[in-house]
Parts: structure tokens; C-alpha cells; sequence
């Protein structure tokens, strides 16, 4: 299947001059949604994946499916003030600024062996920073999974060593 068809380019938004992928129309789409989950599930299986990780809000969207596929569990990675338990937290640099995303501190056991999800690689930043969280927690992060890669903007430098698979790039 051409997941392509189902991506909507929305010009200009949410500042001038950017192409914005929406993803809405391919999650609105049952058997494209489904297509694209069965992808990762099928790279997921090959990595004896324990947990998937996903950073709010579209890495849920992606991860949740394939934790319900593989019968795993899902941590939610947030930002500051959202999870209501202890957290470990990491500082992440952002185009103005910084901001901040946290995990529950028992989210994660040592060892395990961790898929991380998330809707659109671009810089590589906010993963970055949730590899992170999951290192600092004693996780292996066995695989990176996304449904589009702007391969213009070399994000896969910043995660250089480890395992990805994105399903489109532009
Ligand atoms: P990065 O941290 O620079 O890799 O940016 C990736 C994050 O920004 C992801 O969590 C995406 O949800 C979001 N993002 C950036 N550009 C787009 C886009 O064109 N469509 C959807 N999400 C985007």
C-alpha cells in the first residue's frame, strides 16, 4: 500500500513556509491505520520488544496499536507536570528554546528491551531525548519506529547507532 496517498501536506502551517505532514487523514483511513501498524508489529517481532515508549501526543498514536498487536505494555513519555507519579526528566533543545520530557521512574524495568515510536522523524531532538529517559531507567532501546522521516533535515544522525525504520520519507 501507498501510505503516501493517505499523508496530507498542509502549506504554510503552523508558520510560513513549513510543509506540514498530517497524519489525521492516514489515522482516519481503518485499513491504511491498520497497514501502517501492521508494518511496525512486523519489525517489532523480530526484536523481542518487552515495552514500547512513545512520546505525547502521535507517538501514542503509533505505539498503542502495536503494544495491543504484541501484547506488551506502553509508557507514556510527557512533558512537565503531566505524570503523576516520581519521574526521571531530560532537558531537550528546541528551535526557540527548551522544554522538558519525563517518565515514570517505574515505567521501565533494567534490561528490558524497548521499542520507541513516534509519528515523524525531523531533527531527531525529541527522540534523543527519550532515549534517554529510557537509558537512564536501565532499558535497551532495541528499535526506533516512525511513520515518516524528513530525510532533508538528517535526524538520523542524532540517533546514529541505533535501529530505525521509517515507513515513508519525503
Ligand atoms: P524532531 O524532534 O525535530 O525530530 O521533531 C519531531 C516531532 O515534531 C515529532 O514528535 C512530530 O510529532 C513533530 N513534527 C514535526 N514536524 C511535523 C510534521 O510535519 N507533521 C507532524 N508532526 C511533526
Amino acid at each position: 500500500m501507498d501510505l503516501k496517498q493517505f499523508v496530507t501536506i498542509v502549506e504554510d502551517w503552523p508558520k510560513p513556509g513549513i510543509k506540514f505532514k498530517d497524519i489525521t487523514t492516514l489515522m482516519d483511513n481503518g485499513d491504511a491505520y491498520r497497514y501502517a501498524t501492521d508494518q511496525i508489529v512486523a519489525y517489532a517481532k523480530d526484536r523481542e520488544i518487552d515495552i514500547i515508549v512513545g512520546p505525547e501526543a502521535r507517538g501514542f498514536i503509533i505505539g498503542c496499536p502495536v503494544a495491543y498487536s504484541l501484547g506488551v505494555g506502553f509508557a507514556p513519555v510527557r512533558k512537565e507536570g503531566k505524570l503523576p507519579r516520581e519521574v526521571v526528566k531530560v532537558n531537550y533543545g528546541l528551535e526557540y528554546g527548551s522544554d522538558v520530557l519525563t517518565i515514570h521512574k517505574d515505567a521501565i524495568k533494567p534490561g528490558q528491551r524497548v521499542l520507541i515510536t513516534d509519528d515523524l522523524l525531523a531533527t531527531g531532538g525529541t527522540i534523543d531525548a527519550t532515549i534517554k529517559l529510557v537509558e537512564e531507567l536501565g532499558g535497551v532501546v532495541a528499535g526506533i519506529a516512525f511513520l515518516i522521516e524528513l530525510t532533508y533535515l538528517d535526524g538520523r544522525d542524532k540517533l546514529d547507532g541505533y535501529d530505525i525504520l521509517t515507513l515513508m520519507q519525503y
